[in-house]
């Protein structure tokens, strides 16, 4: 699949205010900063079109973008980011949960993760999660470039180990906003799943 065309559309608090249109949507979860605004970017070929943050946490909404006019890519808050206070943490994940538990048009989620780092608990909570409400996943192990290319196969095995036993996820994808591997493999997939 080429993406041809990706706008923003809205910023929404609240899932009452969600699209009637019924297009299919693919999610985007990870923790604050972990890549999520430099991934959807990339994939669709424009340098700003998701506010890449240099404070981590401020997306505080669902981030809805159009993609060639027929299917969603949905950004959502990310999580675990430390100077937040409570209530504001337990509004998004409030927010995280509504959208995920009954939102029927998500046909895949990305859920992102660091290469350099072992996944958090948080990391682990959202596949358990993920798992638990039946919803398609894939890990999109972001940041790659980062990792020497020797060190590349030990550490993803390091991350899918950690996460061990998954029920829904379909694939661990390596990604780098940088250099743009995974990209395509990104794209196929999302394709694969848009029209199932
Ligand atoms: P978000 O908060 O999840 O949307 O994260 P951002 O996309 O804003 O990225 C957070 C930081 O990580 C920024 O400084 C990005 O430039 C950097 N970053 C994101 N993706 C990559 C990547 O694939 N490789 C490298 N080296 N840096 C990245």
């Amino acid at each position: 699949m080429k993406i041809t065309s990706a706008r923003f559309v809205a910023s929404l608090t609240d899932v009452r205010q969600l699209p009637t249109d019924g297009l299919p949507e693919i999610a985007l979860v990870g923790r604050s900063n972990v890549g999520k605004s430099s991934l959807i970017n990339k994939l669709c070929g424009k340098k700003n079109l998701a506010f890449i943050s240099s404070t981590p946490g401020k997306t505080q909404a669902l981030n809805y973008f159009l993609i060639n006019e027929s299917f969603y890519i949905v950004d959502l808050p990310g999580y675990g980011y430390a100077r937040v206070p409570e209530h504001v943490k337990a509004g998004w994940s409030k927010l995280i949960e509504n959208y995920l538990s009954n939102r029927e048009q998500i046909k895949l989620v990305l859920h992102i993760v660091d290469a350099r780092h072992e996944p958090t608990e948080l990391d682990k909570m959202m596949a358990g999660w993920l798992d638990y409400f039946k919803i398609p996943y894939v890990i999109v192990i972001t940041k790659i470039d980062k990792i020497a290319r020797s060190k590349i196969t030990k550490q993803v095995d390091m991350i899918k180990n950690a996460f061990g036993k998954l029920k829904y996820c379909q694939d661990f994808i390596i990604f780098s906003a940088i250099t743009g591997v995974g990209k395509n493999e990104l794209l196929s997939i999302i394709e694969k799943y848009i029209s199932s």
